[in-house]
């Protein structure tokens, strides 16, 4: 891969023992596979609270919840913005678990921080590097997702730049590339894993939800996951999909994810890692 060199704080050298990450006590880039779960987007206090509830049961560590959404229409459903924070801080205060939540704009990024353990750079952001650039400043672990087209060379790129404003906490996310596939939303480049792996520090995870756009084909790309080595799952989970204001197609009733949770242990367990 050209551009290697330019890869100064991100490359493998840089740290060979690998990053180990903290977000709200919970360690990704260790021994555990880590699963990020909850809705796409939080809708009402009830829906958070029950799916972090299920999700928190299943063995989930860490609670997942959009606030402030990029949908591709603008007439779609964007978000409750400071409300969506306020209700994920709550569902943290009754579940314990640690929130990841995505910021779109430095605009976001205050009130984000005030709420948040770890904050989430979609793929549409990916290049939005004055984004970069003020996360860079920040002291909250960066959840950094694939762009819907970059490159592996351009991601660890992004990665650089957030590195280089002095924030070495980042969390890599394979979420599925746009491809001549039409049968799928994405086409989950598992190959990312092992790559990233090799020329990066960082932990890497992998979306499964993003990655297929399909319900059914989620457990499946987890366990795919998990055995080529990511460190951890974000999992779309609803407690009525079909009700769900975003991305109902690829979320998970609560049961199916329990039952994706014990089917990816065995997994894990080969790799000598525990979920
Ligand atoms: C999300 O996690 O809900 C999301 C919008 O993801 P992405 O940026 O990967 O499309
Ligand atoms: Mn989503």
């Amino acid at each position: 891969m050209k551009g290697l060199e330019e890869l100064k704080l991100t490359c493998r050298t840089a740290r060979p023992d690998g990053t180990v990450v903290e977000v709200g006590g919970v360690h990704i880039g260790g021994r555990d596979v880590v699963v990020m779960a909850g809705p796409c987007s939080v809708e009402s206090e009830d829906q958070l609270l029950a799916t972090a509830r299920a999700v928190k049961q299943a063995g989930a560590r860490i609670l997942r919840g959009g606030a402030y959404k990029p949908r591709t229409s603008p007439y779609s459903f964007r978000g409750l913005h400071e409300e969506g924070l306020r209700l994920l801080a709550e569902a943290r205060r009754v579940t314990g678990l640690p929130v990841v939540t995505e910021a779109m704009d430095t605009r976001h990024l205050e009130a984000v921080c005030a709420c948040a353990d770890m904050i989430q750079i979609g793929s549409r952001n990916m290049q939005n590097y004055t984004l970069l650039e003020e996360v860079g400043k920040l002291r909250l672990p960066v959840l950094l997702k694939r762009g819907l087209s970059a490159t592996i060379e351009e991601f660890l790129m992004a990665a650089e730049y957030v590195a280089s404003g002095g924030n070495e906490q980042i969390i890599l996310c394979e979420r599925g590339i746009r491809t001549f596939e039409t049968a799928t939303r994405n086409t989950l480049d598992l190959n990312a894993v092992p790559l990233l792996k090799r020329y990066t520090h960082f932990p890497v995870i992998v979306d499964p939800s993003h990655g297929t756009g399909i319900w059914w084909l989620v457990p499946h790309m987890a366990r795919a996951a998990v055995a080529v080595g990511a460190d951890g799952l974000l999992v779309e989970v609803h407690v009525n999909p079909q009700k769900a204001l975003s991305d109902g197609d690829q979320s998970l009733r609560p049961e199916k994810f329990e039952q994706m949770m014990r089917d990816i242990r065995p997994f894990a367990q080969a790799l000598g890692r525990s979920v």
